[in-house]
């Protein structure tokens, strides 16, 4: 099945507006990685978005996640969760992702980490990590509260069989995206400080990713932007 192309325009058009966005903050668009974000999309779109070189793949939902990548085995793609995760799912989706964007708490981070003492086991890489800070007042948004990054990062970064890798935020509905993402800025600077290699920002979707590229965003997680409209939840 060849790729549709309205699908192909929109990737091409993505991707030029992250070089210039790139350009305009003078980084290295090479520096940046993009994630599509798939959820509720078939199967089908994944496969086809893989034909365009689209092979970092988001998702938020475990069940659905799990379907996609096992119908999906005979391609080269790296699997990012993105959405909250459950305390009793999060070794699941270690099966099949390799990046999680949004551990937020140290009960998560017990979960996902290997216990002590344990070998790793042959073969199998660390699970690469990304703390997400609620940028919102709103606590049923999901992240850690800014004040409480720094001792979830000493936790994370202590963790055996996890790769602490950065910090990840969506900006808040209200409010001007790009102040938000200066926020993430300083607060990965302060991540720094106790993990030296935490340098990467997940940060940007379709409508704020060039603002996240000029606050030092290093993972956009792009969806409908990339993929059209996204069909209702099943
Ligand atoms: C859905 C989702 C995205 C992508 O959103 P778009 O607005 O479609 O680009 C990014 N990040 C997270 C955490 C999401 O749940």
């Amino acid at each position: 099945m060849s790729p549709d192309p309205g699908l192909a325009h929109r990737v091409t058009a993505v991707r030029e507006a992250v070089q210039a966005a790139a350009r305009e903050a003078g980084r290295d668009p090479a520096e940046l990685t993009t994630v599509v974000v798939t959820k509720f999309q078939p199967v089908s779109l994944v496969r086809e978005l893989a034909e365009l070189g689209m092979r970092d793949v988001g998702e938020s939902r475990h069940q659905e996640a799990r379907e996609k990548a096992a119908e999906l085995a005979d391609l080269s793609l790296s699997w990012h969760f993105v959405g909250q995760l459950q305390g009793k799912k999060a070794r699941q989706v270690q099966r099949y992702a390799r990046v999680l964007h949004s551990v937020d708490r140290e009960s998560l981070l017990d979960a996902l980490a290997l216990p002590a003492g344990a070998e790793a086991e042959p073969g199998r890489p660390e699970t690469d990590v990304f703390l997400q800070v609620n940028l919102t007042d709103d606590p049923a948004r999901g992240g850690v509260a800014p004040a409480a990054l720094e001792s979830l990062a000493e936790r994370a970064e202590a963790a055996p069989g996890l790769r602490l890798v950065g910090v990840m935020a969506v900006a808040p509905r209200e409010g001007e995206p790009r102040q938000a993402f200066a926020t993430l800025r300083g607060l990965s600077e302060r991540v720094q400080r106790i993990a030296p290699d935490a340098t990467a920002i997940s940060a940007g979707m379709s409508g704020d990713f060039r603002e996240a590229i000029l606050e030092g965003a290093t993972h956009l997680r792009i969806g409908t932007a990339i993929t059209g409209i996204r069909p209702d939840p099943r």
